[in-house]
């Protein structure tokens, strides 16, 4: 015999209840089923019944829709004529005293539990009859015989042991047919039989109830998901099912919020060993969830599953008086749960100064009230500074029995937590080792979920979730290439790309649940708010997002401000843009800095030489314990491209022309002409080299004069013909010495200076063909031949490129 339930969510239209007739239809052996209330009818009961109580006659209109609901289901559904016509005279009975309940509540304006409890019945009375007249040959039973409560403060526990008595002798008298249907959820008091109820979600607690007492084979959960996942599905979308759970995981998940099942229906089952089977209505074919008598293994999955309480208020009782004195958590505990608060976390210091008490937030101003009174004396003399209470509060949960005597676990917890800034309050394990609990701030719930979940690797895929600001050349070509890559990494790298905003200039758009990259950027012009940094940055720290990096791929000034805070808010950056890493070298330190402080990454490879691995490559050098003594380098494709140009045909001015079109110089050349470009390059390398270097301390040695820099960019592309024969002269001179132009930037020992120099055919600048840039870098280790990096220096894709492998570069630190 096994028993079978089916909750709301399984029992809420005429498709479903076909699905779960087929279900029970297929089975063979004898089955006792438990049912739900039609989904959300409970919801609905409670409400409409909040309206007649307070004379809102709104709710006649609720009852309306509740009854019709019902009436639909049973027009919808196929029954014999004579079946029909009896359930619609028992439904309509029952309507008919529900409105008359109804009707009293809302003319005396009073409404007790006892009368609350006898509305909120009719869910389950008037499902379970028509599941009842759904199943040929089936018998229906009245759980309020056998379901039996006890009252305690203002709730109803139930009388497992009285109940277990009368469900054997009920189903001993009256032994069930093939199929057996109960109504869940209701009972009925010990002692005046009036109807109770065993709480929201009880259904399943009744199942279990019945379970036990019949020594079933198997007590199966069927409801709208494919079993136990490994957290809360709404919350988490790659959430996924847990095959295998012991009993002691699956309380530990309830417990801790896993709405999936009602956390006292474990109880019953264990005790008897029952397993449990939570199964897909809607998917009868998948295999669902077993929870069972399973030992922890060496081997086995550390963490199965997290869960969390988002209400939850911290109550804090502290003082010096307390440290050494004996009976203070006795009394914590027994006034608390005098007056009906249930404890969920318990934190205390081994000085035993203070100890951190989570409770649900409706409990947080009563159990400030009784503790205050309780300990009124400590307070007035001192040795208790008071009770302190902090709301808004959320506590989340990993479990798994394999933790036992795993170490590190809890160092990974925490570790994620505090890489993403999530601070955790309070904390407890047990020595049982199955389940590590933290309180965190609410508006850090989502945030910390995901992080878990990511961290343990309960996620199929790892995931980075990026804002991308800048839709220009480099920044269009970037998300080019992250929709070509998206599903080869998701596929091979097990790497989730998530695109979470988009900015440029004018518009920004944010979705936590990622923008297509498809048309885009018809998307961002057409649904984007009017864009600004400060609402791009706000937007980002409200959504509050884990594994988030921010990508600069602008060169604006008002974005690179915007580092500092973000990395501060532990949002990693890779940025195209030079301006932080070039700017004061106090900001750049400061920068350095707050990305180490914040466990998060700073990255600006393509700062320098595009996608060239030159800054990576002097990190590994250094790191290694190597020194950087001497570095030469032509980083500027502009530049180069326009020495390398030059011809009689091309003169000076057609080669900026060009190079201006081919889109590798700045809009306005004269960035590159002046050295500025190279000079924030050179100082960027140099710090990174070691060196305290500053742009000012840089000596220029422009080669064209200064007057061509102070104009506007018109009068410039006037004037500059002027340097053409000048030029030209140059060109063939040193075409005769076989000598070409290359404009340089180099450190040697802390002294950095760019200028125009000639190079012999030998040296390695001479052959540099197109925009490319290369770097000879002279270390203690790499004396005598120095390491040479050389290759495109200049362009969106390859610029586009380093930025993606930067920020793939990110993806390997959890
Ligand atoms: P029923 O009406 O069948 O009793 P419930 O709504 O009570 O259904 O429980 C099923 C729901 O529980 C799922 O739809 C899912 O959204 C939610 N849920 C929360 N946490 C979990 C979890 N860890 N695993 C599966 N479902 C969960
Ligand atoms: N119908 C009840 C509720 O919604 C019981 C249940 O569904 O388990 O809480
Ligand atoms: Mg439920």
């Amino acid at each position: 015999m096994k028993v079978m339930k089916f909750g709301g969510t399984s029992v809420g239209s005429p498709e479903s209840l076909q699905l779960v007739k087929n279900i029970i239809n297929n089975e063979s052996e004898t089955v006792i089923v438990v049912v739900s209330a039609l989904d959300g009818v409970t919801d609905r009961l409670l409400l409409a019944a909040d309206f007649a109580f307070k004379s809102n006659p709104g709710y006649k209109t609720l009852l309306e829709e509740i009854i019709s609901r019902h009436k639909m289901i049973i027009k919808n559904m196929e029954f014999s004529l004579e079946d029909k016509e009896e359930i619609e005279q028992k439904t309509g009975q029952l309507f008919d005293e529900l409105q008359n309940i109804f009707r009293g509540v809302f003319l005396i304006g009073d409404l007790s539990q006892k009368t609350s409890d006898k509305i909120v019945s009719y869910g389950e009375r008037l499902s379970s009859l028509i599941i009842h007249k759904l199943i040929e040959g089936s018998r229906l039973y009245d759980a309020t015989k056998f379901i039996k409560t006890n009252k305690q403060f203002d709730s109803h526990i139930p009388d497992l042991g009285r109940s277990n008595e009368l469900i054997r002798k009920t189903f001993a008298e009256m032994p069930p047919p093939r199929v057996a249907i109960v109504p869940g959820f209701i009972a009925s008091d010990i002692e005046d039989n009036d109807i109770t109820n065993l709480g929201r979600g009880g259904s399943d607690y009744t199942a279990a109830m019945i379970a036990a007492a019949m020594d079933a084979s198997t007590l199966e959960i069927w409801t709208d998901v494919n079993g136990f996942m490994t957290a809360d599905p709404r919350i988490i979308n790659s959430a996924y099912v847990i095959d295998e759970l012991s009993f002691i995981e699956a309380i530990e998940l309830t417990n801790f919020g896993a709405k999936v099942i009602y956390p006292p229906t474990i109880f019953p089952v264990y005790h008897k060993n029952i397993p449990i089977n939570v199964r897909n209505t809607f998917r009868p074919g998948e295999k669902g969830t077993m929870i069972r008598n399973i030992q922890p293994t060496r081997n086995g999955k550390i963490i199965k599953g997290i869960s969390s309480i988002n209400d939850t208020a911290l109550i804090t009782i502290q003082g010096l008086g307390m440290v050494g004195v004996i009976g203070v958590n006795k009394r914590i505990f027994s006034t608390l749960a005098d007056n009906g608060i249930s404890v969920f976390i318990v934190s205390q210091a081994s000085s035993e100064n203070s100890t951190s008490i989570g409770v649900r937030t409706q409990d947080a101003d009563l159990s400030r009230k009784v503790l205050s009174e309780e300990f009124s004396h400590e307070i007035e003399m001192g040795s208790i500074n008071g009770i302190m209470v902090e709301y808004d509060l959320a506590t989340i949960a990993i479990v798994g029995q394999n933790m036992k005597h795993v170490p590190g676990i809890a160092g990974k917890f925490f570790g994620a937590l505090g890489r993403n800034g999530i601070s955790v309050i309070a904390l407890a394990q047990g020595a049982g080792e199955t389940n590590i609990s933290c309180v965190i701030s609410k508006s850090d719930l989502r945030k910390s979920l995901n992080v878990i979940h990511d961290s343990f690797f309960l996620s199929p895929y790892q995931e980075l979730n990026l804002f991308i600001i800048g839709t220009g050349t480099v920044g269009s070509k970037l998300l080019e290439q992250i929709q070509q890559q998206q599903s080869t990494l998701k596929e091979q790298n097990k790497l989730r790309i998530n695109i979470v905003g988009i900015a440029n200039g004018r518009k920004a758009l944010f979705a936590r649940e990622g923008i297509p990259l498809g048309g885009y950027y018809e998307n961002l012009m057409e649904n984007g708010v009017t864009s600004s940094p400060e609402h791009i940055r706000d937007e980002i720290l409200e959504m509050n997002i884990f594994n988030s990096v921010f990508v600069d791929c602008t060169a604006s000034p008002a974005i690179a401000e915007l580092y500092g805070e973000l990395m501060s808010r532990n949002i990693s950056v890779v940025t195209a843009n030079k301006i932080a890493a070039s700017s004061d070298y106090e900001n750049y330190r400061y920068l350095k800095e707050t990305s180490r402080k914040a466990g998060v990454k700073f990255l600006f490879e393509t700062n320098v030489g595009a996608g060239l691995p030159i800054i990576n490559t002097m990190n590994s050098l250094t790191n290694s314990g190597d020194k950087i003594v001497k570095l030469e380098a032509v980083l500027s494709g502009t530049l180069n491209f326009i020495f390398n140009t030059l011809s009689e045909e091309i003169p000076f001015s057609k080669a900026i022309r060009l190079a201006v079109d081919a889109q590798f110089a700045e809009p306005d050349p004269r960035i590159d002409l002046s050295g500025l470009d190279v000079t924030r390059k050179l100082v960027i390398l140099s710090r990174e080299a070691g060196a305290h270097v500053n742009q000012p301390e840089v000596v220029k040695k422009l080669f064209i004069p200064q007057k061509y820099f102070d104009g506007t960019l018109e009068e410039f592309w006037e004037a500059i013909p002027e340097m053409d024969a000048i030029f030209e002269e140059r060109r063939k001179e040193l075409e005769r010495k076989n000598k070409k132009l290359r404009f340089v930037a180099s450190y040697d020992k802390g002294a950095c200076e760019v200028g125009l120099r000639e190079v012999e055919s030998g040296h390695p600048f001479y052959d540099l063909e197109g925009s490319n840039n290369i770097i000879m870098i002279t270390t203690e280790r790499y004396n005598e031949y120095p390491m040479v990096i050389k290759g495109y220096g200049a362009g969106a894709s390859v610029t586009a490129a380093g930025v993606f492998s930067d920020i793939i570069s990110i993806a390997n630190i959890r």
